[in-house]
């Protein structure tokens, strides 16, 4: 194997990928960017029916986007040729076999098993036919399956994450490497793959565990290196709820939608499950450096996309007005108050949408919120309101005029006036918020 540390995120573009996609991704991108290694893309698309081009360019802008850059794409649709030579491979060595039993058999044989207390494994009856017995049921049904023929022993590795993992053999089915209709299964592609590819280290999560030992079977039998694996804990809800009903609208893609910074996922995702605080890390130099798959531990995790959005409220609170100038002038804010407005806007917003609603209420002018006691109150302080454009000393020069005609001071004084002007009783400083009032709505 070479020393050059290699990983590889392999996502089934058969859907738009999640924040448990994006779990694992990380991991390996972190790996093999801390080591100055190298990080493959690879599209895991052996389903032709299934994976979709739409989803392919879905997985490449949501990485981008990210800023997680691969150093090359690779497509298992195009190298169904080396899968092939591998199975044919295994079949001169007499480590695959192929089986005919229709999911309905293989349903009622593990009813049996179980109801004898036996583990569900596959009988392996298809090992006694001989070909005039394989002839006949491919004339009947077609096309069999392809089986590996695991070995009984123990398969055991050292996992990154999970420590010394052992299985045995005996206790996992033989697995379908090829489907009756001739589709490769993503078993017998990965193998091939990361073993051709050099692949140094593979995270993912920890459905895949049993995989892994049925892979590292098929890898010793094809001859190639096995690389050091690492199986991540699965994301459940904030309540401990499986997270997978939900991942629909835990796509990276909604998560962009709703304004979710980067920053803020990756700060989140790069840490969640770990002995690290989690921290706004605004950097990916400082993600990668910080990284240590040993810190993760092995119980599931809980995710909750709430907390995606005060780490981007902390994110956007860093930036500069002119990180976000094109944001704020595509609302229509004039060049010339773009500074004022982000000032005023970017501690009162959880994400840059949020700015739309500032400056609608501040180019449109707000609904005036007015209890009935201030009534006359408000009505003789916009007497008293000076003609715009406002500036920085209107709000303090008019609410001295309005406390000296009325005699209010105070939050009786200026409450009722911030709720007349913006509608809220929260928000930024008046007199920063007078400068960008174009329109006042309680002048009535
Ligand atoms: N295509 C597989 C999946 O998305 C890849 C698993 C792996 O990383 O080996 O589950």
């Amino acid at each position: 194997m070479s020393d050059k540390t290699i990983t590889r995120f392999a996502p089934s573009p058969t859907g738009w990928i999640h924040v448990g996609n994006l779990r694992t991704a990380l991991m390996n991108y972190l790996i093999a960017r801390k080591a100055g290694g190298e990080f493959i893309l690879r599209i895991d698309d052996t389903d032709p029916v299934r994976s979709k081009e739409e989803y392919v360019d879905g997985i490449k802008r949501d990485l981008d986007w990210l800023g997680l850059h691969w150093d090359r794409v690779e497509r298992q649709s195009l190298r169904l040729e080396k899968y092939q030579e591998a199975a044919q491979q295994l079949r001169d060595m007499d480590r695959f076999y192929e089986a005919f039993e229709t999911p309905t058999e293989l349903d009622l044989k593990r009813k049996k098993q179980l109801n004898m207390g036996k583990p569900p494994v596959y009988d392996r009856a298809a090992l006694t036919l001989n070909d005039a017995a394989k002839e006949a049921l491919r004339a009947e049904r077609g096309e069999g399956v392809w089986r590996f023929k695991l070995k009984h022993e123990r398969i055991v590795w050292n996992d990154g994450i999970l420590g010394d993992v052992s299985i045995d053999g005996a206790s996992v089915s033989d697995p379908v490497l090829i489907r009756g209709d001739g589709q490769i299964l993503y078993t017998l592609a990965s193998v091939v793959d990361d073993t051709e590819m050099g692949v140094t280290h593979v995270v993912r999560g920890s459905d895949h565990v049993t995989n892994t030992g049925t892979q590292i079977q098929i890898m010793h039998a094809l001859g190639g290196d096995v690389p050091t694996f690492a199986h991540h804990s699965l994301l459940t809800g904030p309540q401990g709820e499986a997270l997978s009903k939900r991942l629909g609208v835990l796509a990276l893609k909604d998560l962009r939608e709703a304004g979710i910074a980067p920053q803020a996922l990756l700060s989140l995702m790069s840490r969640l499950g770990s002995s690290d605080p989690v921290e706004l890390r605004t950097e990916m130099s400082t993600l990668i450096d910080g990284f240590n798959i040993s810190r993760f531990g092995s119980s599931p995790t809980k995710f909750d996309a709430e907390d995606l959005k005060p780490l981007t409220a902390h994110y956007l609170q860093t930036l500069a007005v002119t990180d976000v100038a094109d944001h704020i002038a595509a609302l229509g804010v004039p060049e010339v108050q773009a500074e004022q407005f982000w000032a005023v806007t970017r501690e009162n917003i959880t994400t840059l949408h949020d700015l739309k609603g500032w400056w609608d209420m501040f180019s449109l002018g707000a609904d005036p919120v007015i209890d009935d006691e201030d009534r006359e109150f408000v009505a003789q302080a916009m007497g008293l309101l000076p003609e715009g454009p406002f500036d920085a000393a209107t709000w303090g020069t008019w609410t001295a005029a309005v406390k000296e005609a009325t005699g209010r001071k105070g939050k009786g004084l200026f409450m009722p006036l911030r709720k007349a002007l913006t509608g809220q009783a929260h928000g930024p400083d008046m007199s920063s918020v007078m400068p960008l009032l174009q329109v006042v709505k309680a002048r009535g």
